[in-house]
């Protein structure tokens, strides 16, 4: 999960990192406010969008009075910037840059631990630099038992070429850079630039944050970033009714127990003629509630002509699975055919409820006549 710049550099605050002043504006007028506030003098207007590159893209601008303040607002609010509009700025007092400094860490799913990158090269796009020149960046790798060392720093910085007389002040940002990431179960924390002023202070000019999605449950307060507008709004509602789905382009519905069932009742779809609409795991030992939920999600893509459900009882029982789609089915108005091959833990019973519930589901024997029957009926009336 990505979070704005303004929401990372509070996060990287609260570990010790200087950050410049500043506050955040919805509207030209706020941001002539701040500007204000902030002196009147030199500031600078930032989109807060989940992108980098902004600078390029013309989404940061400086500003010599709060008029001016006011002017860049407003050219940059609203501001379509790579697909994403641009609803709030943050507006910062201006900084007179002296050199740029990259640091970041990322977590390595190779290694499994983070790594840390520094570069004299800062302000510009790291991954062009470590495509060009991957020289110019130093890197090593934190063992969580030990953390981030002394050493390690020195080497780091002396590493990337960086003056000699800050590495004790550039080894504060890499310690509180490496609190941040690892106490915000962060996947990716950067500064990009560390900015060395004219007077030779150190401050963050930019900061990046994405935070594990899989960790927001123990980071409430970092859950309550999350924005919607970016998600897709079905994934959001199956997320809240704690169904594990992921939402394709194509437009039969499936929905499974099991991971690798779903994945191969995806799969035998693909190979009749269909595309997957959806990926949806119902999990084991599904109660009716699970699967009528399941059933309603998946119904939520107005683009699906056909529902196929393909369970293999263990712990899920099949006659647990019939009630949910039964009472999904006696509920909701279900436009579209819905097949249902059930095997395994009371088999029996499940197909006896659904063939005495009287309503339009179509019963498969095997995987492979549940997708054929699925893809011939959803595709009956022209694709
Ligand atoms: P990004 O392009 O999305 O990474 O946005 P940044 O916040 O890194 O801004 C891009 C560039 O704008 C930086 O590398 C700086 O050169 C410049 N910049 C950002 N903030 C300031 C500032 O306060 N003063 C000055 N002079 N330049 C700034
Ligand atoms: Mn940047």
């Amino acid at each position: 999960m990505k979070i704005h710049e303004f929401q990372a550099k509070q996060v990287l605050a609260r570990h010790g990192v200087p950050i410049p002043r500043g506050r955040v504006a919805a509207t030209p007028d706020e941001c002539a406010a701040v500007a204000a506030e902030l002196g009147g003098g030199l500031c600078v207007v930032k989109a807060q969008v989940h992108v980098g590159g902004r600078g390029k893209a013309g989404g940061v601008k400086l500003a010599k009075t709060p008029d001016e303040a006011r002017q860049m607002g407003a050219q940059i609010l609203g501001m379509d910037i790579k697909g994403l509009t641009v609803h709030k700025v943050l507006v910062e007092e201006g900084i007179a840059i002296d050199k740029e400094i990259y640091l970041g860490m990322i977590l390595d799913r190779d290694s499994k631990r983070i790594v840390v990158m520094v570069s004299a090269e800062g302000g510009m796009d790291i991954e062009e630099v470590a495509e060009h020149s991957p020289e110019k960046i130093a890197r090593c790798t934190i063992n969580p038992a030990l953390g981030l060392t002394d050493y390690q720093v020195r080497h780091l910085c002396f590493g990337a070429g960086l003056p000699k007389d800050k590495v004790k002040e550039i080894a504060v940002f890499l310690k509180a850079l490496y609190q941040a990431i690892t106490q915000s179960d962060a996947t990716l924390a950067e500064i990009n630039p560390l900015v060395i002023t004219k007077d030779g202070t150190l401050i963050a000019a930019d900061a990046k944050m994405d935070i594990d999605e899989n960790a927001l449950y123990r980071q409430k307060e970092l859950a309550l970033l999350q924005e919607s507008e970016e998600n897709d709004p079905i994934e959001e509602e199956a997320r809240r009714r704690g169904l594990t789905y992921v939402h394709l382009d194509g437009d039969i519905g499936i929905i499974g127990n099991g991971a690798g069932l779903v994945m191969t009742s995806l799969d035998v779809v693909a190979r009749e003629g269909g595309k997957a609409a959806n990926f949806l795991d119902i999990g084991g030992g599904a109660k009716a509630e699970v699967v009528r939920n399941a059933l309603e999600v998946v119904l939520l893509e107005p683009k699906v002509k056909g529902v196929v459900i393909n369970i293999f009882g263990g712990i899920t029982r099949c006659d647990e699975v019939a009630k949910g789609v039964i009472d999904a089915a006696g509920k909701l108005d279900i436009k579209v055919p819905v097949v249902v091959r059930l095997e395994g833990t009371s088999v029996e019973e499940g197909k006896k409820l659904l063939a005495e519930s009287g309503l339009n589901l179509v019963p498969a024997g095997s995987m492979r006549e549940a997708a054929a029957k699925v893809v011939e009926l959803a595709y009956a009336g022209g694709r």
